[in-house]
């Protein structure tokens, strides 16, 4: 096989790849979306049916001779070697795989997941734990087969989020609490407290989705190549850049958060959307790394959707579909929306508060990791902790540490990714404002698309072209910290609580 033959068949295979993995992702959109309850069994071995295909192109012999054939000289064009530096990790990672010990954690994965829903329902961790510890003890050992039997969780971390260490993520998250903790005490006894209630009402659905779409427009969302629907969770997918689709979800209390759910997803479908159209077919259509995706979205929905001058420009457009709202002045309105919820519940919680959220579940996946406590025991250490950062005790453990479905259904090492988002963040408000001066000048007049095309240059046309810390040098030279993202809150939450 000649080199030119190699490529040729490499990229055709890569072009299956890309086409299952946007047939599987729609098929889980429709089931999100559409499906009858009573087909979801189907659905979901389809699904599973597919997941099975894309494998046997990403590990067969075809895949390795294709590879050993490409590594031989380096690829001139920098997508083409992207491409066989991402195939060869995926096919590595799982050649490396104990086949008996994967089918085992599958199998335990998907039950482990059910059973969590049943003890959540019935307040019940004590026939969770030994779930939860064989959840974590088989993750473990696969681990050991990637050779990081020493230090599993790193190993898990670095899947979600290459290039990031725990020893970086543990001083990033105590820089953040040791400026948090205080700050929150500050905020929380500051003489002009926002009244928290005052921004409900009732706000009928259908004009509700009205406001939405005007919210996307603004953003530059493409509603020709892409689309937004509803669903229990809010989420966004789609692998071609002209087939992109979000979700969010209506409450008749709180229109606010239909809003900020679509400039979450929003993000997350303009990465999409703004790709590099030479990316097509390659599998490299979406940037790497759940924390530098996650960036993408917050960007939008803390720095921009949650700040004052954004409601100065959507309060009177609001206020066209809810005639109550006229009674507002912005800044009043963003205070209220803004202000700090103590809840012993993430899903529930404040921008601010989810960070505490986030480093709770941290700390103490690494105690279980590190066999520091026992998985009996950790109801007990979930309610200390809570009540040690966020002054609340949840009243049931269903409420407390089964909450999230994370630890039994394969997101373990997973939960920093959420404010590591968070941090790049700080990253990308730092860089954008060298570039952009006057960016809240154009957000108080609903202007965004510099914002957005600012994005789109920077990040989201590069694709899976390069990692997380790569793209982060590229975008401001410097090295991770949890400074320009702290410093963003100072200013932020300064002005809502009017320090
Ligand atoms: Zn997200």
């Amino acid at each position: 096989m000649t080199y030119q033959e190699a490529e040729k068949r490499f990229r055709e295979l890569n072009r299956e790849i890309d086409f299952l993995q946007n047939i599987r992702n729609t098929l889980s959109w429709d089931m999100r979306v559409n499906l009858p309850l009573n087909a979801a069994e189907y659905r979901g071995n389809s699904i599973a049916f597919l997941s099975g295909e894309m494998m046997k192109r990403k590990t067969g012999a075809e895949m390795n001779d294709l590879l050993c054939a490409l590594e031989e000289k380096p690829a001139e064009d920098p997508i083409l070697a992207a491409m066989i530096k991402k195939c060869r990790k995926e096919y590595k990672y799982q050649a490396e795989l104990d086949p008996a010990l994967f089918m085992e954690y599958s199998a335990h994965n998907l039950q482990c997941e059910v059973v969590w829903q049943e003890c959540r329902k019935n307040n019940d961790f004590k026939t969770l734990a030994p779930w939860m510890e064989k959840e974590f003890d088989l993750l473990r050992r696969l681990q050991a087969c990637h050779g990081w039997e020493k230090d599993p969780m790193s190993g898990l971390m670095n899947e979600w989020e290459p290039g990031i260490t725990r020893k970086e993520m543990d001083k990033l998250f105590e820089e953040l609490k040791a400026f948090e903790l205080p700050f929150l005490e500050q905020l929380k006894s500051a003489p002009n407290q926002p009244d928290g209630a005052a921004y409900l009402g009732h706000y009928p659905v259908d004009k509700q989705k009205e406001l939405c779409k005007y919210v996307l427009d603004k953003i530059g969302f493409d509603f020709t190549r892409g689309r937004c629907d509803v669903s229990a969770h809010p989420y966004t997918t789609g692998n071609d850049i002209n087939d992109i689709r979000l979700t969010t979800s209506y409450f008749e209390d709180n229109f606010t958060r239909a809003v900020c759910a679509c400039m979450h997803e929003g993000g997350h479908a303009l990465t999409g959307q703004n790709c590099d159209p030479a990316l097509r077919y390659t599998t490299l259509e979406h940037l790497t790394g759940a924390g530098m995706n996650e960036a993408q979205s917050r960007f939008l929905e803390n720095i921009i959707a949650r700040g004052p001058e954004y409601w100065e420009f959507l309060l009177p457009k609001a206020a066209e579909y809810f005639p109550e709202l006229k009674r507002f002045d912005p800044l009043e309105f963003n205070r209220s929306m803004n202000s700090l919820h103590f809840s012993s519940h993430r899903l529930k919680s404040d921008e601010l508060t989810y960070n505490l959220h986030i480093i709770l579940r941290y700390e103490l996946e690494k105690m279980l990791f590190d066999g520091d406590i026992p998985f009996k025991d950790l109801p007990h250490f979930w309610n200390e902790k809570s009540k040690e950062y966020l002054g609340v005790v949840p009243e049931t453990d269903s409420e407390g540490v089964l909450q999230d479905m994370h630890w039994c259904s394969g997101y373990i090492g997973y939960f920093h990714t959420y404010v590591l988002g968070n941090f790049y963040d700080g990253h990308m408000y730092n860089a954008i404002r060298k570039d952009m001066p006057d960016m809240f000048e154009d957000v108080k007049k609903g202007e965004l698309l510099g914002i957005t095309g600012w994005m789109k240059d920077k990040l989201h046309r590069h694709g899976g072209l390069y990692q997380p810390t790569e793209l982060l040098k590229m975008l401001d030279g410097e090295e991770l910290t949890a400074k320009h993202y702290i410093d963003y809150i100072k200013e932020r939450y300064g002005r809502i609580y009017q320090l």
